[in-house]
């Protein structure tokens, strides 16, 4: 298999005392070698506990019940703790949406970078300096020799994120999974930052999971997108496919709520209604709520996801006809 990565049919549930939440609900996608996929929902779809568990960094009462997921081929469900954290923030790291809180206050940025290449590599002090001041440069900091010293709330929300980045790459991953890395940040310096990501990834080569809410940033980003609703997949293409042609009603009301891809629109809609939380999902399709085409069907059977021979699926009704390869 080409594929640096397969999550296959994963379920992560809460056991809370008010009953089990399923957040995750047999979840299936791939992530080759370089490319970078988008996840894309809206909060409560199951995004961010997907990727959470790809990194076993589900904590109780949350709990991976079902699937395996595979990295080099190897189900990372089956790791002990000593074993997966030689993979976590090594072969596969992760940049999250608040840059401040993942950064110690007393530290020097520099100091934390430095500390991250010598968590994972064999290299002195000097060497790991060196290293970080080079890393800085690369995520486009103006002065690196200096702002190795700086601590993290000198810093804007942008720097913030870029130092992020740069630890993150600090030991060559091959997998980077960014939840919303530009959320926080206002549009031009969101720019800045996609941008430097899609460049250092292709540059090494590294593959990308972005999970976030806004097609804007899957449209600037990435190769595949896969598309969440309630704990589901509803939706997988390669991105020029959906936007041009999107299939599933929500992901057409995504497109149609999002201001950088209509902006010719006159006017935005949104998709009406909440997303229904995990432990209120009806029988039948989830999206029938909020759904202008549902019908008596939906309420009563839940769709599969049809797998097409180009690769793409969708989880509804109204595109049921085509074979079946797996799910
Ligand atoms: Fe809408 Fe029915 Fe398709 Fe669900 S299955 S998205 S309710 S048409
Ligand atoms: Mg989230």
């Amino acid at each position: 298999t080409d594929n640096l990565l397969e999550v296959k049919n994963l379920h992560t549930h809460f056991f809370t005392e008010n009953g089990v939440i399923p957040s995750v609900n047999g979840v299936t996608f791939s992530v080759k070698k370089g490319e970078v996929i988008g996840i894309v929902g809206e909060s409560g779809c199951g995004k961010s506990v997907t990727s959470l568990s790809i990194l076993q960094l589900i904590n109780k009462p949350g709990k991976i019940v079902e699937g395996e997921i595979r990295f080099h081929d190897k189900d990372l469900t089956t790791f002990s703790e000593k074993d997966i954290r030689k993979i976590r923030g090594n072969k596969i790291s992760m940049i999250f949406q608040e840059p401040l809180t993942s950064l110690n206050p007393v530290f020097t940025i520099g100091h934390q970078i430095s500390e991250a290449i010598r968590l994972h590599q064999k290299v002195d002090k000097k060497e790991a300096k060196q290293r970080s001041i080079t890393l800085l440069s690369k995520v486009g900091m103006a002065n690196p020799e200096r702002q190795y010293h700086a601590f993290p709330h000198l810093l804007s929300g942008g720097m913030r994120q870029r130092v992020m980045i740069a630890m993150a790459l600090s030991c060559n991953p091959e997998l980077l999974i960014a939840d919303e890395p530009t959320t926080a940040l206002d549009v031009t310096i969101q720019k800045q930052i996609l941008k430097l990501m899609k460049n250092l990834s292709s540059e090494s080569n590294t593959s990308i999971i972005l999970i976030t809410h806004d097609l804007g940033v899957i449209a600037e980003m990435v190769d595949r997108v896969v598309v969440m609703y309630g704990g589901e997949i509803v939706e997988e293409n390669d991105v020029y496919s959906l936007f041009e042609n999107p299939k599933h009603p929500y992901t057409k009301g995504l497109l149609n709520s999002t201001p950088k891809i209509h902006r010719l629109k006159e006017k935005l809609q949104s998709i009406k209604g909440n997303v229904p939380t995990p432990d209120q999902l009806p029988s039948g399709c989830n999206f029938q709520d909020r759904c202008p085409f549902a019908m008596k069907k939906c309420r009563e059977i839940s769709p599969d996801l049809v797998v097409s021979s180009d690769g793409s699926s969708v989880r509804c009704w109204l595109h049921q006809e085509k074979e079946v390869v797996n799910v």
